[in-house]
């Protein structure tokens, strides 16, 4: 292919990992995992299948005795009840009855053993969904709406449009080899649910005048990203006509693929492109592959809700409501996975939403049924009224699955959230950010009060602390939190997060905000 062509010309310039893509796409793995390893087992799977096993979806889990973790594509979150029945059969039959919900509305599986792939990969196609390329250098999940078609606070329905792309790239061996991980997200959404900024590519709602007739459309952003060095993403000077995204989606990956960096793999993300090119010599080259566009107009993202949609809330359609259930930590369990699809056809529109909070929205539920589903015996622990601190507490994996985790995340985020909920009455709600290594899955940067995990020595030895980080905020003001200095023990954590919003609660002026 052309673009294997520019790169391999001088393979000197590439780092391991693109050699491995070059000398069989990562794609291919699948086949080989159905073919070859699942009859062989684990002890038959070569080094470099498996770092292409990321093309699957799969990931090894810690520790590494023959266990792993799947994630599965979710497109906006949004799952029929007959595919939600099938993801909580998996977990129950083959990951320990456990779910996560992810920060990219994916739902990931654990204790995967390389003999049950084969059923896994079967029983998610037969429902129309994939892990494949939920991991590896390639086009991800897109993010989108949760609320997309139901939502009272978007320009138009998303659905076919993320569908539409994700069909276009998923699978697409034109798109499997990009330098590193590529992450889109499509919202009309006026309040940024599709966490614009930290995307590689992103669109969000806006319109434009022309000829004489106001278009909705979207505005183009490029170049998002966290990790250890985290950018936010540049706006374009172009509008987008619903018709036109797949164009720009295939135009900006299109430059990703071609012109990224493949030399160091902690500098190959879209974001470093963009840093050096800056928008407009970006732009021109866009234009250069997909043709002439037309400047940006009026933007339409009015803040940030940062995807949070707890408790009862009315539909745009007359007479249904969405129903947000807090899921703490993003986990659950699949039994309860079971219940919520069961709510959803008894008294829903047999949807199960997943959001970049790592929560679930039940939707289309009329005034006459809202009762019943708030009486469900499942709500009272994934609750529409969740409590204060534990409402907005996201975490990533952590060391208890991550192989690259430092420290442990979702047991210690849910006992500081507890602690928190015991201590402090607060009338703002404090988005507080879990992760485990600088990977940042659990999106510190964007939190009121990100942690990020780290070892420090004690007498007694080396024990987990974290880093805080402060102020992080999305939509129309976007900037990272900024890091504290100092490092706390694990243990100290609730306490010394409890000093500080006491600190906050104590001598804020009337108007001020914790960010
Ligand atoms: Fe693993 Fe690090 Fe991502 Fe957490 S942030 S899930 S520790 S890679």
């Amino acid at each position: 292919m052309a673009y294997e062509a520019i790169w391999a010309a001088d393979p000197s310039k590439l780092n391991k990992m693109e050699l491995v893509k070059l000398e069989k796409d990562g794609l291919d793995v699948i086949r080989t995992i159905i073919e070859k390893y699942a009859t062989e087992g684990y002890d038959s799977i070569t080094e470099d299948d498996m770092n292409r096993f990321k093309w699957a979806g799969v990931y090894q889990q810690k520790p590494n005795n023959g266990h792993f973790m799947m994630r599965v594509r979710i497109n906006s979150g949004v799952m029929t009840t007959d595919q939600a029945r099938a993801i909580a059969a998996i977990a129950k039959d083959y990951g320990r009855n456990l779910m996560d919900v992810t920060t990219r509305q994916a739902i990931q599986f654990h204790w995967l053993t390389i003999q049950d792939m084969p059923d896994i990969f079967k029983r998610l196609e037969a429902v129309g969904l994939y892990s494949y390329e939920a991991c590896g250098d390639c086009p991800r999940t897109v993010v989108g709406n949760p609320l997309a078609g139901i939502d009272r606070d978007e320009l138009m329905d998303t659905t076919a449009l993320v569908n539409e792309v994700n069909d276009f790239f998923l699978m697409n061996r034109d798109f499997s080899n990009l330098p590193r991980k590529y992450k889109m997200s499509i919202s009309s959404n006026i309040y940024n649910s599709g966490h614009a900024e930290i995307q590689c590519l992103a669109y969000t709602p806006a319109t434009k005048v022309i000829d004489g007739e106001e278009v909705l459309g979207f505005h183009v952003w490029v170049g998002g990203g966290l990790s250890a060095k985290p950018h936010l993403a540049k706006r374009l000077d172009m509008f987008v006509r619903p018709e036109e995204v797949l164009k720009v989606a295939t135009g900006v990956t299109t430059i990703y693929r071609d012109y990224g960096y493949r030399e160091k793999r902690h500098h190959a993300r879209l974001k470093f492109l963009v840093a050096d090119w800056g928008p407009e010599k970006f732009k021109d080259k866009l234009i250069e592959l997909i043709g002439d566009m037309p400047s940006s107009g009026e933007d339409k993202t009015v803040g940030w809700k940062a995807a949070y949609f707890d408790g009862v809330h009315k539909q745009k359609q007359e007479g249904l409501n969405y129903v947000g259930l807090s899921i703490p930590v993003g986990r659950l369990s699949g039994d309860e996975f079971l219940e919520l699809a069961r709510i959803a056809d008894e008294y829903g529109d047999k949807t199960i939403r997943t959001t970049v909070s790592q929560n679930i929205i039940l939707s289309g539920v009329s005034d006459a049924n809202v009762d019943k589903v708030l009486g469900e015996k499942v709500l009272e622990r994934l609750t529409p009224e969740p409590a204060h601190f534990m409402s907005r507490t996201v975490s990533c994996t952590g060391n208890e699955f991550c192989n690259l985790a430092v420290v442990e995340t979702k047991e210690r985020a849910k006992s500081v959230a507890e602690y928190l909920d015991s201590k402090i009455e607060l009338d703002e709600e404090i988005r507080i950010h879990f992760i485990g290594c600088p990977n940042s899955c659990g999106q510190k940067h964007v939190a009121d009060i990100g942690l990020q995990g780290s070892l420090i020595k004690t007498p007694e030895g080396m024990v987990d602390a974290f880093d805080l980080a402060v102020g992080g905020i999305l939509g129309p003001n976007a900037k990272f939190n900024e890091t504290l200095k100092g490092r706390v023990k694990g243990d100290n954590v609730g306490p010394v997060l409890e000093q500080l919003i006491l600190f906050f609660k104590e001598n804020r002026s009337p108007e001020e905000t914790f960010h």
